[in-house]
Formats: C-alpha cells, sequence, structure tokens
C-alpha cells in the first residue's frame, strides 16, 4: 500500500485516519495507470503523486488548501505534501524542450530529457527573500495590495538575476519602502511551493530614509511596538516565525 499525493490547483485530497488527523490517502497503486504516477521517496518511504482524475477513487478523501494545510499537517508531513505539488507542478508545466521543442519523455523520477537534443530537465527554484527590519525596539510591518486578508507582515520579493541575496534584501526593501537598511543577516528558510519557491528570511536594520510607497506593491505600513502592533499572519510560516522571533526579544532591541 502507497500514501497517495493528489492535487487539484492549490489543493490537496486528504483523508482522516482512525485518531481523526488529517493524512494522505493509502491506496494499492497496481489499480492506477503507471505511466501517470510520478514517484519519489522521503526517509525511507515512497509516495506517489497521482493525476487529479483519481480523486474519485479516494472514499472519505476532503480538499485542502495546501497552504492552510500546514497547522493541520505534521510539520514533515506537510513539506512531504509540499514536495509532491512541486513536483505536480514541473511535470505539468516542463511538457517540451526548451531549445527544440520536442515532447519531454520521463528521465528519472525527478527529472525528464528531450529524445532529439538529449537535454535533461530538473525541477528549478525561484528563490524569495523576506526581511523583517528593526528600528530599535520597533518592526516594519507592511500590509501589500496582494494580501487577501487584512493582516500585516514584511516586505518580500524575488532575487533577481545577477544579484547577491543580500543586495535583493536591500533593494526590495528600497524598492518597496524608500528605506535604506544595514547589519542584514540570514535567519532561515523555508521551501514554499506556491510554486516552486525557496524562502530565505533575513533581518535589517533601518539605516535612513522616509517610508513611501514606491513601487505600489504596499500600501500601507509602518514601525510598530511589541505592545502595540496591527494584526498579523496566523500561519505559522517563515514570516511569522520572523515576527514571533522579534515579539519575543530575540530580535530588535528590547
Ligand atoms: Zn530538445
Amino acid at each position: 500500500m502507497t500514501c497517495a499525493l493528489i492535487y487539484r490547483g492549490n489543493d490537496i485530497l486528504l483523508c482522516r485516519d482512525e485518531n481523526d488527523k488529517l493524512s494522505f490517502p493509502v491506496v494499492d497503486i497496481n489499480n492506477y495507470d503507471n505511466s501517470e504516477i510520478i514517484y519519489f521517496e522521503t526517509d525511507g518511504t515512497q509516495y506517489a503523486v497521482l493525476p487529479e482524475k483519481t480523486a474519485e477513487t479516494i472514499a472519505g478523501g476532503v480538499w485542502r488548501g495546501l497552504r492552510e494545510s500546514w497547522g493541520e499537517l505534521e510539520p514533515k508531513t506537510w513539506n512531504i505534501a509540499a514536495k509532491g505539488a512541486e513536483l505536480a507542478h514541473f511535470m505539468q508545466t516542463n511538457r517540451f524542450c526548451g531549445t527544440c521543442g520536442t515532447a519531454l519523455v520521463k528521465a528519472s523520477d525527478i527529472s525528464r530529457r528531450c529524445p532529439a537534443c538529449k537535454r535533461e530537465f530538473f525541477p528549478s527554484l525561484s528563490p524569495a527573500i523576506i526581511v523583517l527590519v528593526t528600528r530599535g525596539e520597533e518592526a516594519l510591518l507592511v500590509h501589500a495590495k496582494s494580501f487577501r486578508r487584512p493582516f500585516y507582515a514584511l516586505v518580500a520579493g524575488f532575487v533577481e538575476t545577477g544579484e547577491t541575496i543580500e543586495e535583493c534584501v536591500a533593494r526590495e526593501i528600497y524598492e518597496e519602502t524608500s528605506l535604506r537598511v544595514t547589519d542584514i543577516r540570514y535567519f532561515g528558510s523555508q521551501s514554499w511551493p506556491f510554486p516552486s519557491q525557496l524562502m530565505l528570511g533575513f533581518t535589517a536594520r533601518y539605516a535612513s530614509g522616509r517610508l513611501r510607497w514606491a513601487d505600489g506593491e504596499l500600501s500601507d505600513g509602518g514601525f510598530f511596538t511589541r505592545e502595540s502592533h496591527p494584526l498579523l499572519p496566523s500561519l505559522p510560516s517563515i514570516s511569522r516565525r520572523l515576527i514571533d522571533a522579534w515579539l519575543n526579544g530575540e530580535i530588535g532591541g528590547k
């Protein structure tokens, strides 16, 4: 029996186990078309990514947003769900050779090859930064136009070709807020499969400048104290981990 990962857009199909906890459906893989299955192994266990249409074969399955399921699944389980989502996305969006246009064939569990020019394609990641800027005891919290809920979070953006990650941190803060920062330090990272992103968390200290929403991505924000701050993101993302480290006094002055 094999754990099945089935996706529909950004949703994943989950089942309740005997302890009423959400987990992956378990299937007899021989009942499915092997050519449509993506296999991968984590910690010695094999997982199978099945096409969306197989959802109808799963009794008692419930769709959950992959993002929202973070708090409902064990962290290790969620990482497996995220990896499966990345592989499913890779296979769906890499069907033809980018060099010669020939249809790609499966080369390994995580790659495809062009039968004409032999080029092999692997899933690629887009690194993105997220940064908590402090000014004394205060931290910069911002609201982006793209946020679907009224919370405030951190400045974030994609690393561009030809720049270091630290240059990206300084550039994103300047482009979005007109502030200059110093003392940029690495905090931690997180796989962020929406899709194919690797989120790199940083801290930085305010150096100079006045807040101005320069490039139109942010609509509001400011420096807030630990005692008086707006609504914060609830998911245990790296954004929230950075904010919690500040709230606990591990980052920024006390
Ligand atoms: Zn080719």
